[in-house]
């Protein structure tokens, strides 16, 4: 961008806070910095936990799918390249001038309240970064508008729900509208809306978008992601893909897709879903030899360092068998020095009647609530014989929990003393008016207790497991260093503070 266009501004910029659009070499790194409270100084998370985003101009050279989708959206439907850019929150000042019409923004968490960032705020203390950082950016937008700039401020992303659920914040925010769900379809005339000024209300919902209508990224992602499929539809009861049918991208787009990644400089791809297991399968059976088919021309690709996933059911693993898990994680091990390949397992309880109580029977579908414990005794061991290090979330609090549910969970947990694997509490948040969201000062004895036993894994396994991701990926040895050393900092902080906590529950 030349000065002369600097000062005029870009007509339409796509943003996101800094949590959302860091310099992070792996997926992990990502998560440890979405998830830090204000606790840790701000100066260690701009430099270290999640430094900025490097540019070319004022343009980010890697950005938030959800962002670089939308520009793929934009730039089909006719915007020039010049009019429109992801830009990080550090070049925010130079890139809008009088002839920005448009700043959207991708949003995580805007007001914190995500199951994760509400249990480490309770934690740990402070305000939880994606909340802190969101309002610093829009108070930027905000101080812009009244210096007589005249643009529209619309958000969306993964966090729109809360917004959405808040008006109020998201007006003092100085949102003008909130754009929730999936927007390909619906963007390009919406924000033609916006840039001719027309009025469009606070919120819109877009209408759903099919596989076809959504165009290859144009430039490299944030953590190299690459989507695979989309949506879910189990129909879970808190989730906002609940209703939202799984859908796949074809195979040849997920590779154009990676190698745009590893062109841009992310080699250490990502592969996004809710369920890995689930890739180009109709309905709930997995379709292994699809998943194993694009695996298989995913690793092709030239110049790919690594490959990480996120999401797996644990429904889905238990309908496969171990040979087909031995030959996916086969696939997804690019190089030898990434030898522990996690995957994030929807635990929750171990009790499926409450499980099904709290709607979530379809996470547990084509089997029954009695069978859940066991389904996810053998998910967690089939994962690890397979190679796979299981990565076990639990909820606290789901409305309707006993200590009969919680000592259930312990049990399973107890089961599965000194198997590699990490497992992470996170308290429930409430979605109905009626409900009452899970806090500290609810927590039992055995709530402390549990939280406490998984953390013992965690203490064990998440250093080698960082390190381990760090040096596949080829992160910077500094960062690795100064992650272990925090790491270990981090970890006697929490050992006291668990201590602590049992203690006082026992008064
Ligand atoms: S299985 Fe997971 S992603 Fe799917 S609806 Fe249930 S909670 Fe949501």
């Amino acid at each position: 961008m030349s000065d002369a266009s600097a000062q005029a501004g870009l007509p339409l910029i796509l943003t996101a806070d800094q949590t959302l659009l860091a310099d992070y070499p792996t997926l992990l790194d990502g998560m440890m910095g979405t998830v830090q409270t204000t606790v840790v100084p701000e100066m260690l998370m701009r430099r270290v936990l999640s430094p900025a985003m490097p540019c070319q101009g004022v343009r980010a050279v890697r950005g938030p799918l959800g962002l670089r989708r939308l520009e793929a959206v934009l730039r089909r439907a006719g915007w020039a390249e010049r009019d429109v850019a992801i830009v990080p929150p550090h070049r925010l000042k130079a890139a809008i001038g009088p002839a920005t019409r448009v700043v959207a923004l991708s949003s995580g968490d805007p007001l914190g309240l995500g199951m994760t960032s509400t249990t480490m705020s309770a934690a740990t203390g402070g305000q939880p970064y994606t909340q802190r950082w969101f309002a610093k950016l829009c108070a930027l937008l905000r101080r812009r508008r009244q210096s007589g700039l005249n643009f529209r401020i619309v958000a969306g992303g993964p966090g729109a729900w809360q917004l959405q659920q808040q008006p109020a914040a998201a007006r003092e925010l100085g949102i003008d509208t909130v754009v929730v769900g999936y927007a390909e379809r619906d963007l390009p005339a919406l924000m033609a809306r916006f840039a001719a000024g027309e009025p469009v209300g606070p919120v819109v919902t877009a209408a759903a978008t099919g596989p076809g209508e959504i165009p290859p990224i144009l430039g490299a992602t944030v953590m190299g992601v690459v989507e695979i499929s989309r949506g879910c539809g189990r129909g879970c009861g808190f989730c906002t893909l609940a209703e939202e049918p799984v859908s796949h991208l074809p195979i040849e787009q997920i590779v154009a897709d990676a190698r745009t990644n590893i062109a841009g400089g992310a080699a250490a791809i990502s592969l996004i879903a809710e369920d890995l297991f689930r890739y180009g399968a109709g309905g709930a059976k997995p379709e292994c030899s699809r998943l194993m088919e694009m695996l298989a021309a995913v690793r092709a690709a030239e110049g790919l360092r690594m490959i990480q996933v996120d999401h797996a059911n644990v429904s889905s693993v238990a309908q496969m068998n171990i040979s087909e898990l031995r030959e996916i994680n086969r696939l997804l091990r690019v190089s030898p020095r990434h030898r522990h390949v996690w995957v994030n397992l929807g635990v929750e309880t171990a009790s499926g009647e409450l499980m099904a109580a709290n709607g979530l029977a379809g996470k547990i579908s084509p089997f029954g609530a009695v069978d859940w414990p066991e389904l996810c005794n053998t998910a967690v061991r089939r994962l690890i014989e397979a190679g796979f290090m299981p990565m076990a979330s639990l909820i606290l609090g789901l409305p309707g929990e006993t200590p009969g549910h919680l000592r259930q969970t312990m049990d399973l947990i107890e089961r599965w003393a000194g198997l590699p694997m990490v497992a992470f509490p996170i308290f429930y948040v409430a979605v109905r008016p009626e409900e009452r969201p899970f806090e500290i000062s609810r927590m039992s004895e055995l709530h402390w207790r549990l939280f406490s036993t998984c953390y013992d894994f965690n203490f064990r396994w998440i250093p080698p497991l960082i390190a381990d991701n760090q040096r596949a990926a080829a992160a910077p040895r500094s960062r690795r260093l100064f992650i272990q050393m925090a790491g270990r900092g981090q970890k006697l902080q929490w050992k006291w503070r668990l201590w602590r906590a049992i203690r006082r529950a026992r008064r």
